[in-house]
This record gives structure tokens, C-alpha cells and sequence, in this order.
């Protein structure tokens, strides 16, 4: 039976090592989730409201103990897996308080006609490793409260906080209505295929995303895919650096750049360059780079060694092609798996760094004379994930904004998710919408009851 070993990525010591179930076991386990979906759609609205509810204090309750778990594995610093931890608890509260409408169409003399809105059954959640406990809420709230049960299946390189989160719900919920299967892409390209899933929910790379399209083929599961973005951040000759390169900064490198809505190519008014990098440099060299779980830490190593191993070929690609690394550049020499911050210039649309997600502590910064020049570079990479402006000038923010082809724009930010708000991607980036109304409508299917008089 195959295993995944799950190391800190600071120390690179094992945690543990889990076994992944064979096909048989996973068949069982789907088996025993339509037995529990079965039970849980019974329940009232209210009933599965006031579960959430209790799964949220529940939560919250062992914050401090599921954030010092979420750095050991993830390598985040501990403030940033505190906010995570926050997160789910208030995601899970947010649709406590959310309700399912059924709509009339029509009601006279001939026949009443209404939209009802009724779960899927089975749903397979599939988590990456950057923000697994986050996700695991964006996905499994609606997803219970809409009525479904759910196969969790978390990446295999952070596995095991999810794994106490959901330890932690079973009190509260039917037996088997939420169970992990951990493993890896093999195990989550079985769910898709599985006759028995009725809806697939993921979260990951585009790479992962074609594969899940294409398996989806054979039984038709219902998709949501959020996937990989590219986000530009372009900077206005007027914007305020004294004011917003904290933002800017903070947007390129919280979690070491492991976020699908990081800053990964900056664009900035030529006028500006200099100051930009400027700051950018003395920023990075001064960081706190180091174990999350040390006081003080700003940034930790990167998650694992495939993605070190992929951050370090751009860098290497561009260093190659001629770039100039003005910070940074290589792998720290220590235990773990840490990378200096790296600010990287004199280079254009055509670097690979540029063109691809770099998903890791190192930004590109390009230079533009023309406002519609920036723009077009920002919308060229097939990307759609997030963009943003930074100008003083808000009206000219809105307007420039409206060009800029993503399914969130932020003007004088970046990252920043509000719970109620809709989040997802255009082109590539993504298919369906996770948080807010439109995140439970994924794990709703309407359906239509005519009544004839
Ligand atoms: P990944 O695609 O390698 O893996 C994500 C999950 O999918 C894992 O659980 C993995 O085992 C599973 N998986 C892989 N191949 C599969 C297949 N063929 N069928 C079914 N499941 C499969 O991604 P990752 O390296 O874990 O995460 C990083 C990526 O996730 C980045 O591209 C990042 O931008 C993206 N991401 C996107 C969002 C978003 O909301 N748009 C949020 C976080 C991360």
C-alpha cells in the first residue's frame, strides 16, 4: 500500500506518514457517503445552519493548537496560519447565517411552477497545499449546508491539519458525511472518474485542471475548477509609495508567494522604477526569513521541494537570459526548504518568469511608458485569476480596472478576500465561483416542480 510522508518544510523532519487507501477502500468510503447524504439532506436548513454554527466555535476553540500544526506542515509563519484557522471558522459562521430560496415561476388557475434548489449527493473536495485549511472552508461549508456529503481529499503535502479540522466537526455531523481520503493526484483523478460523485470542487494548478476535464468525460460530475493565476499589479505614475508599498510589497510575498492571488509580475510607470526597486530591495534584504514557528518570523521556506525545484528554474531561466537579480536568487543554505526573496529586472513579457505562475518568493519588475501598453501585457498571459491599480487618482483606478480581464480587480491592493464576496477566475484561471452567494449555488441543483390544476 503506498504512503505519503508529510515533512516540515522548515526542518524537513517526518511528521507522519499516513497510508492511502486502495480503490477498494475509497469505493467503500463513497459507498458509506451516500448513506450519510442520504441523512443529512433530511435535515432542516435550520438544523444544518446551527451545525455550522457549532462547527465554527468548535474550531475556533482550538485555534492555537491548529495554527501551530498549519506552520509545522505548511511552513507559514504562525501569524498567517492564526488567520487561516480565523478564516474557516468564519467562512463556516458566514453560512450559518446564509439561506436556500425556492422560487415561484408561476402559480394561477392552470398550474404552479417553482425552482427548488436540492444538493448534489457525494461531492469530492480536492485542496492544494498553500492554503489548505482556508480552502478546506471556501468549499466544505456550502457544500454541507447546501445538503451534500463530501470526500476531502487534501494535497499530500499538507494532509494533516485538515485531517484535525475535520476530526474536530465529526462530533457534530451524521458518521461518514465528511470523510479525507488521503493521497495523491492518482486518488483525486479516481474520485473524478468515480460514477459515484456527483460534483467535483477543486482547487490547484491548470495543469491538474485540464486532466480533471478531460476524466470528468466519463461520468459528467458537475466541475468547479479554480486554478493558477498571474496577477499584475500595475503602478501608476501618481501612486503614493510612501503610502502603499507596504501593500505592494506584502501582496508579492505573504506566504513566501504561495497564494493564487499573489502579485507575480509587477508593472510600473518608468517615472517610478527606480524608487519601486529601490524599496523592493532593502524590503527583501531585510526580512525575517526562518522557522514559523519562531517569534518574529515574516517569511517561511517554501512548502515543498517540487515547488522550490520549479521557482528556482525560472529565477535560473531568467538569470540565464540575461536579467539582473537585484536580491536574492538562490536557496538559503540551510535545513529546510527556504528561498531568498528575490526582486529580479531588466527583463520582458517574454521571460518565462513573466509568462508563467512563479508561485514562490521571487517577483519580476517591468517598466511601461503607456498606460494601454501596461494593460495589454497585464491581459496577455491567458491568466484571469486577479490584477490591480495603484493610483491616487480613484476615478482613473475604476476606469482603468474595467480593462483589466480577472475575476477580482482591487484598486491600491491586492489579496485581499472578503467571505461574502463571489471568487474565481476568467480564462484559464478557472471555471465556477467559490465564497458568497455564488459559492453556494455550486453545490445546488435546480430543480423544476410543476404542478398541474
Ligand atoms: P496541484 O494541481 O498539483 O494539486 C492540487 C490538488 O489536486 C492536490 O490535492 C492534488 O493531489 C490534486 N490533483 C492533482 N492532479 C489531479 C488530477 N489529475 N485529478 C484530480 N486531482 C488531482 O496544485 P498544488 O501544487 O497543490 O497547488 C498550487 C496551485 O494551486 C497553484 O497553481 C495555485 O495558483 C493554485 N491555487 C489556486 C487557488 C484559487 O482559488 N484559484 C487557490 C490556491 C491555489
Amino acid at each position: 500500500m503506498p504512503e505519503i510522508v508529510v515533512k516540515n518544510p522548515a526542518t524537513l523532519e517526518v511528521i507522519e506518514t499516513l497510508l492511502v487507501p486502495e480503490s477498494s477502500e475509497i469505493n467503500l468510503m463513497i459507498n458509506n457517503s451516500q448513506k450519510a447524504f442520504q441523512i443529512w439532506k433530511t435535515k432542516s436548513l435550520t438544523q444544518r445552519q446551527e451545525i455550522l454554527s457549532e462547527i465554527a466555535d468548535a474550531i475556533e476553540s482550538r485555534k492555537d493548537e491548529l495554527a501551530k500544526f498549519l506552520t509545522t506542515e505548511q511552513g507559514k509563519p504562525l501569524h498567517e496560519s492564526n488567520r487561516e484557522i480565523g478564516a474557516i471558522a468564519s467562512v463556516f459562521r458566514m453560512y450559518a447565517g446564509m439561506s436556500i430560496e425556492s422560487e415561484i415561476i408561476q402559480d394561477n388557475e392552470n398550474a404552479q411552477i417553482t425552482a427548488n434548489q436540492e444538493p448534489y449527493g457525494v461531492c469530492g473536495l480536492i485542496l492544494p497545499w498553500n492554503y489548505p485549511i482556508g480552502l478546506l472552508g471556501w468549499k466544505l461549508a456550502p457544500c454541507l449546508l447546501a445538503g451534500n456529503s463530501a470526500i476531502v481529499k487534501p494535497s499530500e503535502f499538507a494532509p494533516l491539519t485538515v485531517m484535525k479540522c475535520i476530526e474536530i466537526m465529526n462530533p457534530f455531523i451524521p458518521e461518514n458525511l465528511v470523510q479525507v481520503l488521503p493521497g495523491g493526484d492518482q486518488e483525486g483523478s479516481y474520485l473524478v472518474k468515480h460514477p459515484g460523485i456527483a460534483r467535483i470542487s477543486f482547487t490547484g494548478s491548470q495543469i491538474a485542471g485540464k486532466k480533471i476535464l478531460k476524466d470528468a468525460a466519463e461520468n459528467f460530475p458537475k466541475i468547479t475548477l479554480e486554478m493558477g493565476g498571474n496577477d499584475a499589479a500595475i503602478i501608476l505614475p501618481d501612486c503614493d509609495l510612501d503610502k502603499r508599498f507596504g501593500s505592494i510589497f506584502w501582496g508579492c510575498f505573504f506566504n513566501a508567494g504561495q497564494i493564487c492571488v499573489a502579485i507575480k509580475r509587477v508593472y510600473v510607470h518608468e517615472s517610478l522604477a527606480l524608487e519601486l526597486i529601490r524599496r523592493f530591495k532593502e524590503m527583501a534584504e531585510a526580512l525575517k526569513i526562518g522557522n514559523g514557528l519562531e517569534s518574529g518570523i515574516q517569511m517561511g521556506p517554501i512548502n515543498n521541494e517540487r515547488q522550490l525545484l520549479k521557482v528556482q528554474e525560472l529565477v535560473e531561466d531568467a538569470k540565464n537570459r540575461g536579467a539582473t537579480i537585484v536580491t536574492g536568487g538562490r536557496k538559503i543554505p540551510d535545513t529546510g526548504y527556504f528561498f531568498q526573496p528575490t526582486i529580479i529586472t531588466d527583463l520582458d513579457d517574454s521571460f518565462r518568469i513573466v509568462k508563467e505562475e512563479q508561485f514562490g518568493p521571487a517577483i519580476p519588475i517591468l517598466t511601461y511608458s503607456d498606460i494601454d501598453d501596461a494593460i495589454a501585457r497585464a491581459n496577455g498571459t491567458g491568466h484571469g485569476l486577479g490584477g490591480s491599480i495603484w493610483t491616487e487618482d480613484i476615478e482613473v483606478g475604476k476606469e482603468l480596472a474595467k480593462k483589466l480581464e480577472c475575476g477580482t480587480v482591487w484598486v491600491n491592493a491586492h489579496m485581499l478576500v472578503e467571505h461574502n464576496a463571489p471568487f474565481g477566475g476568467w480564462k484559464r484561471s478557472g471555471m465556477g465561483r467559490e465564497l458568497g452567494q455564488a459559492g453556494l449555488n455550486e453545490f445546488l441543483q435546480s430543480q423544476t416542480l410543476y404542478i398541474k390544476k
